[in-house]
């Protein structure tokens, strides 16, 4: 049943051609490519590119690339480097409109959020230029004049890789902080969406970045496995599912490199009697419903005091109701298009397994169907789910999707344990007037970031990652920064070797 307002389309893009990989400073296509890869268009489900996957040769290529540019990158003066990762973020803001759309073709999220992703990607760029010149070590005094040195240098080639929800977003937190701490990168985006990465490439080399310090390959699980595996690569940068991410921390394993790892999540949401209710329930939109859903950090479990339960249940479905659910290129539409028909289904079987095991669908979770040319897009209606179990499948799992599970709760003591109880650890929040009791319940929950009182803001300056199965390493921040570099301790001794018995004198 359709329970939201819908807007019609009024643009047609039409198949993107290539090329799609960025080596060596060029847009290229890859030597050895491995089949194509047909990208669809979420909004109308029609073809949008056929993107070559990499082989090894290709990967081999952008790696020696990246030897190459790194050799290069690492001599330049932290400033030069400042100088270019800020030029990127004023040609990030040039081509805003540009970028943002070609976002919207390849991921379906709605014009309005894309144009917000790409912003943060140029407050990205902007931070870490900012940071790249203040990059520091460390001095340690030691006894009888001596001292030690602590330096930070960077890995060398960094394999980055990324998600479909977040892709130019994924792709900047990546390379803005690699780059200015002294790396250079090979990226593979999502195969669903592998638009604008290659653009991110063009736009570096504008603002002078050297040949060869920032790459792009395309494919799948088969071209991201050779990034991990070959030798040149010293660190990788992952964000995606927990068992991808699994495969990767075991693969670098065998190699001994370091990995960041930006998992998934099931993040609660926690809402007590005296909260602000408008800000409340605007806040748990935003914890489930940019994105089509499809957000890591996502609040899907929404515990709210049982005295303000009825009302924020009535205020919350009423707004998620009065969603536009619509072609993603209309400056109305607030909801757009699953990015694929495999993952519109996986969330509607989701609710269906939900329904069956006694929960109450308050509004959404169905299919919408929307006029031609949109009728073979992959709209989904979002959904607020009660009568929801803590043990339940839908409770316990991230769906990846715009699905909203609202619960009742007693005491802090209970929420605070409902909310723990998860394997993963990405966000969470809390809303109350009672600041004492948010910093208390900031400190218990067993996650890498607490909003109090707002939800899914993505500062620059803070720094962003999981605690358990979400992942570890930071992205955004000095944090975010320091996770590619490297330290080498240098001990000065300024008298003679004391050496022992071994020789007297
Ligand atoms: P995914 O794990 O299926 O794929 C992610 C990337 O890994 C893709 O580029 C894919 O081609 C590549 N890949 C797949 N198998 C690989 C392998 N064996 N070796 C190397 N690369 C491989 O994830 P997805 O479906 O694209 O993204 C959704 C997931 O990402 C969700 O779980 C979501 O929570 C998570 N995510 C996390 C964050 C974060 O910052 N924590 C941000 C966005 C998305």
């Amino acid at each position: 049943m359709l329970t939201t307002r819908i807007t019609l389309r009024r643009f047609s893009g039409g198949e993107i051609k290539g090329p799609f990989n960025f080596i060596a400073g060029s847009p290229c296509f890859p030597r050895d490519p491995v089949g194509f890869n047909g990208v669809t268009e979420p909004s109308t489900g029609e073809l949008l590119a056929e993107v070559a996957s990499s082989g090894p040769e290709t990967v081999n290529w952008a790696v020696e690339s990246a030897v190459k540019g790194f050799e290069d990158w690492r001599t330049r003066e932290p400033r030069e480097r400042a100088k270019v990762l800020l030029g990127v973020s004023r040609l990030l803001e040039r081509d805003l409109e540009k970028l943002a759309r070609l976002e919207v073709r390849d991921s379906g999220k709605p014009i309005w959020e894309a144009r917000v992703d790409v912003k943060s990607c140029a407050d990205a760029f902007e931070y870490f230029g900012c940071v790249a010149a203040a990059l520091r070590g460390g001095h340690v005094q030691l006894l009888g004049g001596n001292f030690g040195l602590v330096k930070r240098e960077p890995f060398g080639v960094v394999g980055g890789i990324g998600a479909w929800n977040f892709p130019i977003q994924n792709c900047s937190s990546k390379v803005a902080p690699a780059l200015a701490a002294g790396n250079s990168m090979v990226f593979k985006p999502s195969e669903f969406t592998p638009m604008t990465a290659m653009s991110l490439g063009e736009l570096l080399k504008e603002a002078g970045l050297p040949d060869g310090v920032y790459n792009v390959v395309q494919g799948g699980a088969e071209t991201g496995k050779q990034i991990v595996e070959h030798p040149q690569v010293s660190k990788v940068s992952f964000t995606g599912s927990v068992p991808t991410g699994s495969w990767i921390m075991s693969s670098a394993a065998k190699k001994i490199i370091p990995v960041t790892l930006e998992l998934g999540g099931k993040s609660p949401v926690i809402i007590f009697e005296d909260a602000e209710m408008n800000n409340a329930v605007k806040a748990a939109l935003l914890a489930n419903f940019l994105s089509q859903g499809a957000v890591c950090s996502n609040g899907t479990r929404v515990y709210v005091h049982k005295n303000v339960y009825e009302e924020f249940v009535e205020r919350v479905v009423d707004a998620t109701k009065a969603m536009k659910i619509g072609d993603p290129m209309n400056e109305d539409t607030v909801v757009g298009a699953t990015i694929s028909k495999q993952q519109a289904e996986k969330v509607l079987g989701y609710v269906a397994r939900a329904k069956e095991s006694g929960a109450v669908v308050l509004c959404g979770g169905d299919r919408v169907i929307l006029p031609h040319p949109l009728d073979q897009g992959f709209y989904l209606s979002p959904c607020v789910l009660t009568n929801v179990k803590d043990d339940s499948e839908i409770v316990k799992h991230e769906v990846f999707g715009a699905v909203m599970c609202v619960m009742s709760f007693e005491s802090e003591d209970e929420v605070v344990n409902r909310a723990n109880d998860s394997d993963l650890g990405l966000a969470g929040a809390v809303f109350t007037k009672d600041l004492a009791r948010g910093h208390r319940i900031a400190d218990k929950l067993e996650v890498g970031s607490v909003w109090i009182n707002n939800y899914n803001l993505f500062l620059s300056e803070l720094p962003f990652g999981g605690f358990k199965k979400s992942g570890f390493g930071r992205e955004n921040g000095v944090e975010g920064l320091e996770c590619y570099t490297q330290t080498k301790s240098v001990y000065v001794e300024t008298g003679d070797v004391d050496c022992g018995p071994l020789m007297t004198s």
